[in-house]
């Protein structure tokens, strides 16, 4: 069984999809809370990592969306697996840190583990933010190819701060999504499985694109699908998301970890990498061997 897999391909395509995740934060963290059309007066076309935003942003620097992966990933290596306080435990440093930016129910949902050691927030209706999809890479790198396993780190995480029907439905088929483009699966299966989560949330219906990229999360999937299945490169998905503006470095993470998965480490452009933040960038690219050696497919 193990034979189709080619590790190599996933180990490239892992990498691509972690570098692509922060890619996408630094893009879009310039033109968050701008709308399309302010985006396109004051840049024509956005394409460059350039920094500054709302949050004054060094080029290359990233926000919350990968710092809170980055604490996921560093969990599970420290604790050599699975630790849901050591999630927790990292989420709460963090926030300690006076991180450049933080979300409010990220924030409530951490500060309810550091005062009574809660680790999963009660279910909460309006608790459909971004915030647990956004940061989710490190568990379905570390999960594959196990769906169980994947659908347990992915909810387990979220819950800490987000405990929603549709933010979860949200994550589990954004963490299936990686599974398949991490081992190779075409674009139109990729599109099948979206459909299957349409078909069972409606909400999550893309087409026709409403022209949304907010931080709830309906809002933020609807983007990240209609630009990924829409382009032709890594860079077409990019540059369509993140030009949608709103939530744009979120909707730019989930989108680069996505399309980082599918199109591979060849198809980061060079002139994006080279911004990177360098520490994150190293960070990345040695988080990411470890967590696939540690995870069932590095283990067969
Ligand atoms: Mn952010
Ligand atoms: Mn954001």
């Amino acid at each position: 069984m193990f034979h189709q897999y080619n590790r190599d391909d996933i180990r490239d395509r892992a990498r691509a999809a972690f570098i692509g995740m922060a890619i996408g934060d630094a893009l879009g963290a310039t033109v968050e809370f701008m709308t399309a059309s302010e985006i396109a007066s004051k840049y024509g076309t956005f394409r460059d990592i350039i920094g500054g935003g709302w949050l004054r942003l060094k080029p290359g620097q990233v926000t919350d969306d990968t710092e809170m992966a980055l604490c996921i990933g560093r969990a599970i290596i420290k604790n050599q697996g699975w630790s849901l306080e050591g999630v927790a435990d990292n989420f709460a440093a963090w926030l300690k840190s006076r991180p450049v930016d933080c979300g409010d129910t990220c924030r409530k949902g951490i500060r309810a583990y550091l005062l009574q050691g809660r680790l999963e927030a009660p279910p909460n209706e309006w608790d459909a933010g971004n915030g647990a999809a956004m940061r989710l890479l490190p568990a379905a790198l570390f999960s594959l190819p196990d769906d169980l396993l994947l659908k347990k780190y992915v909810i387990e995480q979220a819950h800490i701060t987000h405990n929603n029907p549709v933010s979860d439905a949200a994550c589990i088929c954004l963490g299936q999504l990686l599974h398949m483009a991490l081992c190779g699966a075409e674009k139109s299966r990729l599109r099948q499985h979206v459909e299957g989560l349409v078909a069972r949330f409606p909400t999550f219906n893309y087409t026709p694109y409403r022209g949304l990229a907010t931080g709830y999360v309906v809002d933020t999937m609807q983007t990240v699908f209609h630009w990924f299945f829409r382009g032709k490169s890594f860079e077409e998905c990019l540059i369509g998301t993140v030009n949608q503006g709103a939530d744009a470095d979120t909707t730019g993470a989930i989108c680069g970890m996505l399309a980082g998965a599918y199109y591979g480490g060849e198809a980061l452009p060079k002139r994006w990498i080279k911004k990177l933040d360098s520490a994150v960038l190293a960070e990345i690219e040695v988080m990411t061997e470890k967590l696939i050696a540690a995870s069932p497919v590095g283990r067969m």
